[in-house]
């Protein structure tokens, strides 16, 4: 079996991390799994296990261990290659993870918090055909329009900078531990995330020698 095209996906809100995921799914042809999508495919399906998950998620509350597990393996046993987005998200997932793929690598894209509070805090969304500008990369001809249809651009009320702080906080104490598991391991591979999403795309693909 070969092994080699097991991946996991890591990066800050803002760091492009599902956009370059999808690529490197894409280029090697295997699966892309991001949690949030299997979550969603569990509780439309209706099975046993998905009413566990939606009953999670109408208590807002985190997914356990035992159920995220679960579904990931049901995706990726039997595949040699598939790439992880939102998984693992802690240290006995990714114990979990190891017991069935060994050899699984992690790709880090960093950005720093400036830059990603930036990028996150500039985007403004059409509130009718759900079009993405970004007021610094792609802004809109007219301020406050959309170019295609002339709606109205809105924000989304926490992607203001205060509170896109507190959540790379949460999500450096809750990566950071992870990042060592496999740093020490030997099976981690930083990416700089700070270029365009192009040039990312092609620094990925040369560090794993495609
Ligand atoms: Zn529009």
């Amino acid at each position: 079996m070969n092994h080699n095209q097991q991946f996991i996906f890591m990066g800050p809100q803002g760091s492009g991390k599902g956009t370059q995921a999808k690529a490197l799914a894409a280029k090697l042809q295997v699966p892309h799994i991001s949690t949030g999508e299997i979550f969603r495919q569990a509780m439309s399906a209706g099975s046993e296990l998905g009413q566990k998950v939606k009953a999670v998620v109408d208590k807002g509350i985190l997914m356990p261990n035992e159920i995220t597990n679960q579904l990931v393996l049901a995706k990726i046993k039997d595949k040699n290659g598939f790439i992880l987005d939102g998984y693992p998200r802690n240290l006995a997932q990714a114990e979990f993870l190891d017991r069935v793929a060994p050899e699984v690598q992690v790709i880090d894209l960093e950005l720093t918090d400036d830059e990603a509070v930036a990028r996150i805090a500039g985007r403004w969304n059409c509130s009718l055909c759900g079009a993405v500008y970004h007021l610094k990369y792609s802004p809109p001809k007219q301020e406050g329009l959309c170019d295609k249809c002339g709606g109205l651009l809105t924000q989304r009320a926490d992607d203001v900078p205060a509170v896109i702080r507190q959540r790379l906080q949460t999500y450096h104490q809750a990566t950071e531990p992870l990042l060592e598991y496999y740093r020490g391991r030997g099976r981690l591979l930083v990416i700089d995330g700070t270029p365009p999403i192009a040039e990312v795309t092609e620094n990925i693909f040369r560090a794993l020698g495609l």
